[in-house]
């Protein structure tokens, strides 16, 4: 069995880029791949600007068929109805969001979300036809308590147990302590993480899902660390913060090779 798995460079915007600033950020990332010659379908990117830039995105991309996906930074695990603040996955879908970003780490720290939670959004994502894009990392607490596997893994089982085992999901291995702080994790700490997640995946869902499911790294990702995560066996691409709000960094980011 042969599966080759595209890699996804794909930018989490968290908090910042209103609609115009997105709108202008977009147009330069894409203008900037097909000036280099980008090949979309062997590496895939894609962008996780706030809410309230979605409409305007979908609109640029949809517009000028720009080689660029996109997607929610977050959704409700609900469907609709009296939940102030939330957004649906179905409104995602209907924006023609590819992806959700679900259990970021700073979900689940500032929002409290817990494994359940986490498997549920996975869930509501799944059911809306939007990939969920799965994010599991241990703390620098954890790491010294349990080493680097032991949480992130737990993580990722409690999604798994919760949805069907042909789910198209990516998983993305964030490190806590690696986000924002300008400290990556070694490309040899990540591939270890990272096949302990693949044979997470094995385990639960079976050799062909393990086989064709995505899993990224992410954690202070830029464009001179890039090549080597992508050279390891194990990762698949990369969930970038930071840098992916410089559409020419970001771009030769997806430039890894
Ligand atoms: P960073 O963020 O690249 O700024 O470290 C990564 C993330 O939070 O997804």
């Amino acid at each position: 069995m042969v599966t080759t798995r595209i890699p996804l460079i794909a930018g989490n915007w968290k908090m910042n880029l209103d609609h115009l600033q997105a709108i202008a950020t977009v147009q330069k990332l894409a203008w900037t791949l097909r000036d280099k010659g980008h090949p979309f379908s062997e590496v895939e990117v894609a962008v996780f600007p706030p809410f309230t830039d979605l409409r305007s995105v979908q609109t640029l991309v949809g517009a000028d068929s720009l080689d660029v996906r996109y997607g929610g930074q977050d959704l409700s695990e609900h469907d609709g109805g009296a939940y102030t603040g939330e957004i649906s996955g179905q409104f995602l879908a209907k924006l023609d969001c590819h992806y959700v970003i679900v259990g970021h780490s700073e979900r689940r720290e500032y929002h409290h979300e817990d494994d359940g939670v986490v498997a549920r959004k996975t869930a509501a994502a799944l059911k809306h036809g939007v990939t969920p894009v799965v994010c599991v990392g241990e703390t620098a607490a954890d790491l010294e308590e349990h080493g680097a596997s032991a949480v992130p893994v737990g993580q990722l089982k409690a999604v798994l147990d919760a949805v069907d085992a042909a789910s198209d999901i990516v998983v993305a291995y964030e490190p806590v302590w690696a986000i924002g702080s300008g400290q990556a994790a070694t490309p040899e700490q990540a591939q270890q993480v990272c096949q302990a997640l693949r044979a997470t995946l094995a385990e639960a869902w079976g050799d062909e899902a393990a086989a064709r499911t995505r899993i990224l790294y992410g954690g202070s990702v830029k464009s001179s660390n890039i090549a080597g995560f992508m050279a390891q066996k194990d990762v698949d691409g990369a969930l970038v913060g930071g840098a992916s709000l410089d559409p020419e960094e970001f771009a030769a980011i997806a430039r890894f090779r």
